[in-house]
């Protein structure tokens, strides 16, 4: 079983218990996922050989509604990260008030030691192994690190295959042509630059020229790059696993897009100058986004930091130690659940259209999208200033409150419910 999530992710569940109206029964209902499940995944590699991989589904919560989370294909994978993020998956639902649970799953595996075939026999075979469990009304997975859209596409195929139908709503991130929406890839970039753009006058101020750096230059944070520089922003650095680039005058993200989509990697940089990794998180910039690791700012290194605030695009960058650090020297973050939502607030509107058959426009998604990453961010904002409480303990109260308000609803049974639907 994997462990107390109090031991993880909890520890931010902990510093926003003074200000909530939870039930100690309550409380000790989400300590534990509903279930956790670890399933062996054979797959035929291309040499004749088998190999047999260990695959994970977590489901932390659906007293909201079905479960919603990712599935990572990584070799760091294990239960207690899967555990640990699916535990940040209902919280991170229930402050965009969705209506849905949190689960997250995945494989232990390095993704680019396989071939293309060879990573959609696993990806089938994940499906396989735990397709009793999932379903548009019961568990519905969507992609993460290394999984695309390509990999939706050839789990949610093999889904309707097994249950002899056709269920779209299953799996969200799919490709458009099997009912995936416009826009689901630029969601969480575009959700952040949403959060930022309501909060920078209150952490940076009101300057006109706002500088910022970025660790991460993959899906979400290449494109944030992109939105805030097109939004008048200077990117001063960016990095990724094979270099850090810095331009005090702003860096061409246009440029360095090209050449990272052309070569791979941001290394040979055709704009800016290489600093070490460790240099780009102490820069003096109005904010730092860490867009890559968990734990990229640590006990070790957080009294470094000299930006102003920091937007947590990656899922928890900051550790509950370097919080403390940070709290004390007045630097503000925007944590996670809130700053790294509009995908799976996205995911929530495929869903919602598959369900309904219907299509909406790419600008119907992106308004709707920035309409609700505004709301809650607002609500966060004022819990925030109303309570005298940082920024993350505002979101995990609201999320904890909405959390309990459903889970007390359910009444006193449901809490002895272990797994409920479960096969
Ligand atoms: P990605 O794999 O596309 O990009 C990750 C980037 O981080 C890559 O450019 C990689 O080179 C870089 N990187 C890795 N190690 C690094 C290091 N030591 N220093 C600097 N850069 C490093 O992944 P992504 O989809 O952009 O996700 C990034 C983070 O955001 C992850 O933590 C993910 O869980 C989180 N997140 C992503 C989404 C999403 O929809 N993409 C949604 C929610 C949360």
């Amino acid at each position: 079983m994997p462990d107390d999530l109090f031991a993880v992710s909890g520890q931010r569940l902990v510093a926003s218990l003074d200000h909530s109206r939870i039930a100690d029964e309550t409380l000790v209902r989400l300590r534990r996922p509903v279930s956790s499940v670890e399933v062996s995944i054979p797959v035929r590699m291309d040499d004749g050989s088998l190999a047999v991989f260990p695959g994970f589904r977590v489901r932390h919560d659906s007293t909201r509604g079905p479960a919603k989370g990712g599935v990572r294909f990584s070799a760091g994978v294990s239960r207690r990260e899967v555990a640990d993020l699916a535990f940040r998956m209902t919280f991170k639902a229930a402050l965009l008030d969705l209506p849905f649970g949190g689960a997250k799953g995945g494989v232990t595996v390095d993704p680019g030691q396989l071939s293309p075939g060879e990573l959609e026999r696993l990806s089938r075979g994940w499906v396989g192994a735990l397709a009793d469990l999932l379903g548009p009304d019961r568990d519905i997975p969507a992609p993460d690190v290394a999984t695309n859209e390509q990999v939706m596409g050839w789990m949610s195929d093999e889904f309707d295959k097994i249950r002899r139908a056709h269920l779209p709503a299953a799996f969200t991130g799919k490709p458009i042509a099997l009912g995936g929406v416009p826009g689901r890839s630029s969601a969480t970039s575009d959700g952040a630059f949403h959060v930022i753009r309501e909060l920078g006058d209150e952490l940076i101020g009101k300057e006109s020229e706002r500088t910022v750096a970025i660790q991460g230059f993959g899906n979400a944070g290449s494109q944030l790059a992109s939105r805030l520089h097109e939004a008048g922003w200077k990117v001063v650095a960016v990095s990724d696993s094979s270099a850090a680039v810095l331009d005090e005058q702003g860096l061409d993200i246009p440029a360095l897009r090209r050449h990272k989509d052309e070569s791979g990697a941001l290394a040979g940089p055709p704009s800016g100058t290489q600093i070490e990794g460790d240099e780009l998180l102490a820069l003096d910039v109005d904010l730092l986004v860490p867009a890559a690791l968990g734990g990229a700012i640590n006990e070790g290194n957080a009294r470094d930091v000299r930006a102003r605030a920091i937007v947590e695009v990656a899922n928890g960058p900051v550790t509950p130690e370097a919080d403390e650090i940070l709290d004390s020297r007045g630097v503000e973050v925007i944590p996670d659940i809130l700053a790294n939502a509009g995908g799976v607030t996205v995911s929530w509107f495929e869903w919602v259209q598959n369900r309904q058959g219907d299509r909406w426009t790419a600008r119907k998604t992106a308004r709707r999208l920035e309409k609700r990453m505004v709301r809650e961010t607002r609500r966060v904002a004022e819990l925030s200033s109303e309570r005298g409480i940082p920024l993350r303990t505002a979101a995990w109260v609201l999320a904890l409150d909405r959390l309990a308000e459903a889970m007390e609803a359910t009444g006193t049974e449901s809490l002895f419910r272990n797994g409920g639907d479960q096969p």
